[in-house]
């Protein structure tokens, strides 16, 4: 069974850019994954993290691989482009998160979906929102009434074709 999903992407150590673009395209190649569409790029200030801005992005992805699986992929390639965990909210050099999968409602140790904390995040938001503006997310509702609560939250796409 297909089932849509979509990766919030972000990182702010070394080339943040490259490496979330190099994550995009590593996501694409995961087993019984394809890239459906994925958002610009966009800078966002750290909010309860710290260091330089983030480079942020969202994806869609289409998959026949169950959450626990999804989540195995995208912490294996969170390790390969150098994620350390030295505290909570540290700078990181990827971080890539479920956001929703499906329909699916999921609390387990390893997994909380939709993600717990999305709708408060314009670096979720304003991408996914960017991908569908019509979007559910599960169990709260539609994507884009948080979106006033977030508008003090300074992001900024990059553009399409630097210079
Ligand atoms: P936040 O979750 O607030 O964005 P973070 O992304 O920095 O913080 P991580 O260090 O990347 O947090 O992940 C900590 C743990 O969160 C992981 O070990 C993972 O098992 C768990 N987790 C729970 N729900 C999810 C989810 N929906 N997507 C990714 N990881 C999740
Ligand atoms: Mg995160
Ligand atoms: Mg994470």
């Amino acid at each position: 069974m297909l089932t849509t999903a979509y990766i919030g992407i972000g990182a702010n150590l070394g080339d943040a850019r490259a490496t979330v673009e190099y994550a995009i395209e590593k996501i694409n190649h995961f087993p019984s994954t394809t890239m459906e569409r994925a958002s610009s790029l966009f800078v966002t200030a750290p909010i309860d993290s710290s260091g330089d801005d983030y480079i942020n992005a969202v994806a869609q992805i289409q998959t026949s691989l169950d959450a626990e699986s999804l989540l195995n992929h995208l912490q294996e390639l969170e390790l390969a482009c150098g994620r350390e965990r030295p505290y909570r909210n540290a700078p990181r050099t990827l971080d890539l998160d479920l956001l929703i999968f499906g329909g699916q409602e999921i609390a387990t140790d390893r997994l909380t979906v939709p993600h717990p904390r999305m709708q408060e995040r314009a670096f979720v938001l304003i991408p996914l929102l960017q991908l569908d503006p019509f979007i559910t997310i599960p169990g709260k509702g539609a994507a884009h009434q948080f979106a006033p609560q977030v508008a003090d939250q300074g992001i900024r796409q990059l553009s399409l074709n630097p210079a």
